[in-house]
């Protein structure tokens, strides 16, 4: 089996399947070995039995300002033009906090990241515009800042705002889904939902954004479907790199790639629930966070992501957030970056580049916090140096 190929890649996710198909196409022949009975990694996607198409390992939605890995995934779909918009859903605890005339429950919205008609949301016009033009002034030409650093300010008023969108956006959500306060864990992390010096309400601000307009699956389809590609599903790549010596490009786990040596590295967990209704529509937008309340810490509702028109049926998925145990069945979804952990990695690192012929990629292998078009442009630049 060894000598049909040249390189072997361990998953079929976006780092093995776009550093297979730029490999193929330099004429190299390729070996992808995948666990799963499917390709696509965590972006893949499937009708449910509703006939909706789902994401079955959580919603993801397409966006880059990195032109090269655009045009590269561009080659095998089409997109359907998308801006994802996310609301934060939340118990009212001040009555000027609801727009007049809107029936609620007692509860109240406003767009997700924290905006300046957030602030209206929350506080009513008046005073919402009235500190809206607070940030605007201590903050100029900024565009956005981060919780972390809203918090520093010392103004009252200013310090105010931030102990607000802190109690409102981000403590609960935070502690759902990581189980540590905002403080705790990388910073990095709640920087990718900054606080807004703008109406803009989309939820990312790349310059192309969109969902594949056939799904993910039928896009790795076609990124793998290529001469030099051979994909085997249901194959745990890591008994068969022990007998291949050309070079490896591998995405699963390091951990255990290296047999836990060093001991687990932590990550978190998520359960989803899925649940399809006989309605056109369940919510207004396609994500809608529970940014204080409920187990969950937010519901996506397909059809608003994918466009794809049902009538009388809809699926949603709520998600929970837990720590990973490495028990069967159990997928480990994030990466929980802290110096310690980054430790950890380092020492499993150091046993991969004792092997000059393994090459670690992707969000598992590299222990990151990696959105797709990273993941993407990582796998194309390993590719041009091999
Ligand atoms: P994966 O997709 O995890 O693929 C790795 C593959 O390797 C898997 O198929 C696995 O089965 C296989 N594998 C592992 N070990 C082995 C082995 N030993 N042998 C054979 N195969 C193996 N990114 C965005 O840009 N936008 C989003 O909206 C977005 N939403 C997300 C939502 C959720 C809930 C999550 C968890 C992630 C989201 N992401 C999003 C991130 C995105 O999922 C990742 O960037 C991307 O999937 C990383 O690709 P990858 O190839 O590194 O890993
Ligand atoms: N976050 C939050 N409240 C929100 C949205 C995000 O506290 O309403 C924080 C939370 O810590 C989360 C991080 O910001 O883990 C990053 O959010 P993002 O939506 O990028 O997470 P992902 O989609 O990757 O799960």
């Amino acid at each position: 089996m060894e000598k049909r190929y040249d390189v072997w890649v361990a998953g079929a996710g976006y780092a093995g399947a776009v550093a297979a198909r730029a490999l193929a196409e330099k004429g190299k022949r390729i070996l992808v070995l995948e666990r799963r009975d499917h390709i696509g990694g965590n972006a893949y996607d499937c009708l449910d039995e509703a006939g909706v198409l789902i994401h079955q390992y959580g919603p993801h939605i397409f966006h880059t300002n990195d032109k090269k890995a655009f045009e590269f995934l561009s080659r095998f779909t089409q997109w359907r033009r998308y801006q994802h918009r996310v609301i934060a859903n939340l118990p009212r605890d001040n009555p000027e906090a609801v727009p007049a005339g809107k029936k609620t429950d007692g509860r109240f919205f406003f767009p997700v990241p924290f905006n300046l008609d957030s602030l209206k949301n929350a506080f009513g016009e008046a005073e919402g515009k009235r500190l809206g033009q607070k940030l605007l002034d201590a903050y100029p030409a900024h565009g956005q800042v981060t919780i972390l650093e809203l918090r520093q300010n010392p103004d009252p008023e200013i310090s105010a705002i931030a102990d607000y969108v802190y109690e409102h956006v981000f403590v609960h959500y935070t502690m759902k889904q990581w189980g540590q306060t905002p403080e705790e864990i990388d910073p990095a992390t709640t920087a990718r939902v900054p606080v807004r010096l703008s109406r803009d309400d989309r939820y990312f601000q790349d310059a192309y954004q969109g969902m594949p307009a056939q799904g993910y699956t039928k896009m790795f389809e076609r990124m793998l479907d290529h001469p030099n590609i051979e994909v085997r599903l249901n194959t745990d790549a890591r008994p068969a790199l022990k007998e291949f010596q050309g070079p490896i490009i591998y995405t699963g786990q390091v951990d255990e790639l290296f047999d836990y040596q060093y001991g687990p590295l932590p990550y978190r967990t998520l359960d989803f629930q899925f649940e399809t209704l006989p309605q056109d529509v369940f919510q207004s937008h396609g994500t809608v966070n529970y940014t204080v309340d409920q187990d969950y810490t937010r519901i996506t509702e397909f059809k608003h992501l994918t466009g794809q028109k049902l009538p009388g049926v809809t699926t949603i998925v709520k998600e929970y957030s837990r720590p990973y145990t490495g028990a069967e069945g159990e997928t480990p979804y994030y990466a929980i970056i802290n110096p310690e952990n980054n430790a950890l990695y380092a020492k499993y690192k150091a046993e991969a580049d004792k092997k000059p012929q393994l090459h670690l990629l992707g969000r598992l292998a590299e222990y990151k916090y990696y959105n797709m078009d990273a993941i993407a442009a990582r796998a194309l630049d390993l590719a041009e140096r091999l």
